[in-house]
């Protein structure tokens, strides 16, 4: 569905991303996880092609000069080089890492927002799945973005995506900073978005435990590279795998 063929993005000279290769089936989650500083955020923004526009930030402010190389496949048409907006038409939705909902807006419209790629019966019949899934957000509906709880505003912002109609959705770094509850909540209601709305998910996060049950397929970055990539079981079986990303020692 989604393949990524020698991806490579340098920050001036500092390489972020090191020639890599990830792909992601129909109705697969893919996990990718790396310490900070890895090349996660960096690897979704590339896929999201939300980088054309940081590249473009970039050089309209006279800075640093940011290259991409590599190809980006999707549903067998090279999109590498159609802009973010483009590519959210086809169903390819970023849910940015920290979340980044609109704090002046209330939860409902944070929806909204999310929905202006929807006809209205698709944001309608949408937005009360959103609702089904995270009963929390409807209670709190019209409260500010900017008064939600890490959680609330993580349920929000994947909601938000929801609206936006993926057939893959790159979740960066959702369970970060949140307690072990509402990870599990997350992870649970990511599981079901997936069966329910039969979409793909590449999901990144620091640590592999909490996602590890929801993937099919993961790939571990150090350094910009993907050092590591199997599915579930291969990687959970791995020494190196296992202290590293599940802080299990082996003894
Ligand atoms: P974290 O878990 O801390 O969010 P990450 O795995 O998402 O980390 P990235 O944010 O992709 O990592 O960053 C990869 C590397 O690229 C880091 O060393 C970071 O400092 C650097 N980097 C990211 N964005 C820029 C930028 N706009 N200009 C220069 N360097 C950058």
């Amino acid at each position: 569905m989604l393949e990524a063929t020698g991806l490579m993005v340098f920050y001036e000279n500092m390489l972020a991303l090191n020639n890599i290769d990830i792909r992601c089936e129909a109705n697969q989650i893919v996990g990718v996880f790396g310490a900070n500083s890895a090349g996660k955020s960096t690897l979704m923004y590339t896929l999201s092609g939300i980088m054309h526009d940081i590249q473009k930030k970039e050089q309209m402010a006279g800075g640093e000069r940011i290259t991409v190389m590599g190809r980006i496949d999707y549903k067998g048409q090279n999109i590498s080089s159609l802009k973010p907006s483009q590519r959210a038409k086809r169903g390819i939705i970023l849910c940015p890492e920290r979340r980044r909902i609109f704090k002046e807006s209330s939860v409902l419209e944070n929806l909204r927002i999310g929905g202006y790629l929807a006809s209205p019966a698709q944001a309608k019949k949408t937005l009360q799945y959103v609702f089904e899934i995270f009963p929390a957000l409807e209670k709190i509906k019209k409260r500010m973005g900017g008064f939600l709880s890490g959680g609330e505003q993580q349920m929000l912002a994947i909601g938000r995506a929801l609206m936006a109609q993926p057939k893959i959705l790159l979740l960066d770094e959702p369970l970060l900073g949140l307690s072990p509850l509402m990870q599990a909540t997350l992870i649970k209601a990511t599981r079901e978005i997936r069966d329910e709305m039969n979409i793909a998910i590449i999901v990144t996060e620091q640590y592999a435990r909490p996602v590890f049950p929801i993937v099919d397929y993961g790939f571990i970055l150090e350094n910009g590279a993907a050092v590591m990539e199997g599915i579930r079981e291969e990687l959970m079986n791995n020494p190196d795998v296992r202290s590293a990303y599940f802080g299990v020692e082996e003894t």
